[in-house]
């Protein structure tokens, strides 16, 4: 069996409610969902995170996300829709399979998001910028 979970899954040794498959990517329901029909997005290869994966394979992955989203809101009736896609133990991934989180939302549905809202420091969002594009 592999040691990748998600490989598992697409190998079938791991089963999974499985919403949707393409021919490189698989989307199924979260076990440990944020809200009713949330979803992961899956490429069928093996691929770690967002800076390992080449563009095609990370664009299939968020165009299966879209064609996953609009299934979604129109089967569940849902009033928007949260994408989280997390890279690295530093960015909150905990299976290093690449996956995008396409979870239907609610306005009543009582997520909030996961930094405080403030503004920035004019001077550092300018240094940033500049450490960015220069
Ligand atoms: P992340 O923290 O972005 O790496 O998310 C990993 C997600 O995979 C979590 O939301 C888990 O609930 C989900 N997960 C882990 N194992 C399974 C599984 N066997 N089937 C479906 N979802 C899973
Ligand atoms: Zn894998």
């Amino acid at each position: 069996m592999s040691e990748c979970i998600f490989c598992g899954i697409v190998g079938g040794e791991i089963p999974s409610r499985k919403v949707l498959e393409t021919d490189s990517c698989l989307a199924f329901l979260d076990i440990f969902p944020a809200n009713r029909g949330h979803t992961l997005v899956i490429p069928k290869r093996h691929v770690l995170d967002i800076h390992e994966a080449d563009a095609g394979t990370y664009a299939d992955v968020a165009a299966t996300a879209k064609k996953v989203a609009d299934i979604l809101q129109s089967k569940l009736n849902s009033e928007g829709t949260t994408i989280f896609q997390m890279s690295r133990e530093a960015g909150w991934q905990t299976v290093f399979h690449l996956h995008m989180h396409v979870i239907p939302r609610w306005s009543s549905d009582g997520l909030h998001k996961p930094w405080d809202i403030a503004p920035g420091n004019e001077a550092e969002l300018d240094q940033v910028l500049q450490q960015i594009t220069k």
